[in-house]
């Protein structure tokens, strides 16, 4: 799929959600918060939901807990516009209070067309809500910041787990995982790139 394509795409998503009065969370909050970035990334972050920040200017990850991510991923020389950023919920749950699991299945379908349209190398999930959404029985302190291969929807996508930012924010000991866990995101880019390659030119030799 071409970027216009993408571009098109996302902007009728995004339309779609805006219009969607079956969704929850909507009352009270003022922004639909959709995602932003690269819309042909290689990487794909995905958190839980918007906070007040959040919601205040209809973008995901501009308070407290984004000035992390930002500073994690200006550590390993990206930057938010080469990244695309989004959640689990596109609207901000009362109070910041945890989305629910009726929630987080109302917004999956907006989500799984999202990462269709732009398809990327490699899932970034940042704390446990979006991490249970590919593997749902796993524990984040056991396998944070490494690269699981799963099987999602038919397709084989390759997902780092990783601590929420805003538990970096309250803990020294997790900021300083989380930050490691970057740089450990280097790598597993760059082998997923070489298997890529490989992959095709095995496909030009048939
Ligand atoms: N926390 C999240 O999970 N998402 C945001 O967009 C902001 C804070």
């Amino acid at each position: 799929m071409d970027k216009d394509e993408k571009k098109k795409l996302l902007a009728e998503l995004k339309a779609k959600m805006g219009k969607d009065y079956s969704l929850p969370l909507r009352k009270g909050t003022k922004n639909l918060v959709f995602g932003e970035g690269d819309i042909e990334a290689e990487v794909m972050f995905i958190g839980e939901g918007p906070g007040y920040w959040e919601d205040m200017k209809g973008r995901p990850f501009v308070g407290n807990a984004g000035a992390l991510l930002g500073q994690a991923l200006y550590s390993i020389k990206l930057s938010r516009e080469k990244v695309f950023i989004t959640n689990v919920v596109h609207f901000r749950p009362p109070e910041n209070r945890d989305p629910l699991p009726q929630e987080i299945e109302a917004f999956a379908p907006y989500l799984d067309k999202m990462i269709e349209i732009i398809n990327p190398k490699v899932i970034v999930t940042l704390g446990r809500f979006s991490m249970a959404k590919f593997i749902p029985l796993a524990k984040i302190t056991a396998i944070h910041g490494r690269a699981q291969r799963v099987n999602w929807k038919d397709k084989a996508v390759v997902v780092v787990p990783m601590f929420h930012p805003a538990a970096g924010l309250r803990s020294e000991e997790v900021k300083r995982k989380f930050l490691e866990d970057f740089h450990n995101l280097v790598e597993v880019l760059k082998s997923v790139k070489e298997e890529t390659v490989k992959k095709s030119e095995q496909m030009q030799l048939v």
